[in-house]
């Protein structure tokens, strides 16, 4: 059955924080007074966000469920871990909270525009989904190459965080078609592919570190893999 929807992920599969955010988090947090190594940010951020997804799973949070609220608080939580010596935590943590907020605290990959673009052409819809929050909204209206998506799926105003069955059944409902009608395309194994497979929704796995000559190895999978979004339009033939 053809594809009427592509849907992608937002974060490593067509945007990413450019400078990376451990730079960001390190010059933020240098204004508030640390003085910690960039390593020492990068390792402090990668552990602290590690964490808040083991949380995510654990049988007390009543699963995947989210809010704008839950969001703010993991953020809040996160910064407040990678800084424990910083005075003003609040102050950190709003001004980081804002940075990210910012088009420029992003960068499109070089073959997201071309695909989306050449995808529109073929009279496939495209949507975003992601477990990103509220901030996707002035990201998207801010970043002229993310102009075609026509739905955003957002999981802090879902209610439900990406890989749940929740997350994927309010997408599916929201494109109004099939679900075997939607391809979701993601860097996240578990999140993106599992999660949109879980509903019957095609599903390909971006892995921008596979090796150069690498190609999309189906065989034995459900799902496709590419290592960069130019390969799609030979999945979608
Ligand atoms: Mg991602």
């Amino acid at each position: 059955m053809e594809v009427e929807w592509v849907v992608f992920d937002a974060v490593g599969t067509v945007i990413d924080p450019e400078p990376s955010v451990a730079h960001a988090y390190h010059l933020i947090g240098q204004e508030f007074g640390s003085r910690q190594t960039l390593e020492e940010v990068r390792s402090g951020f990668k552990s602290a966000f590690a964490e808040t997804e083991r949380q995510d799973r654990s049988p007390d949070t009543a699963g995947l469920v989210t809010s704008a609220a839950v969001e703010e608080a993991r953020w809040r939580h996160i910064v407040a871990a990678v800084f424990p010596e910083v005075e003003d935590g609040e102050g950190c943590f709003q001004r980081l909270h804002d940075y990210f907020a910012e088009p420029a605290a992003w960068r499109v990959f070089d073959d997201t525009l071309p695909t989306l673009h050449s995808l529109s052409e073929r009279g496939i819809r495209l949507a975003i989904a992601s477990n990103f929050d509220h901030r996707l909204h002035p990201i998207c209206d801010g970043i002229a190459e993310l102009g075609s998506f026509e739905k955003r799926f957002i999981s802090s105003e879902l209610g439900f965080r990406k890989p749940s069955a929740e997350f994927y059944l309010a997408v599916v409902a929201g494109l109004n078609t099939a679900p075997e009608r939607i391809l979701m395309v993601g860097d996240g194994l578990e999140n993106d592919v599992e999660g949109a497979l879980s509903v019957g929704m095609k599903a390909v796995l971006i892995d921008r570190k596979l090796a150069r000559n690498g190609h999309a190895d189906v065989s034995g999978r459900p799902y496709g893999v590419i290592r960069s979004l130019s390969q799609l339009q030979g999945l979608l033939t």
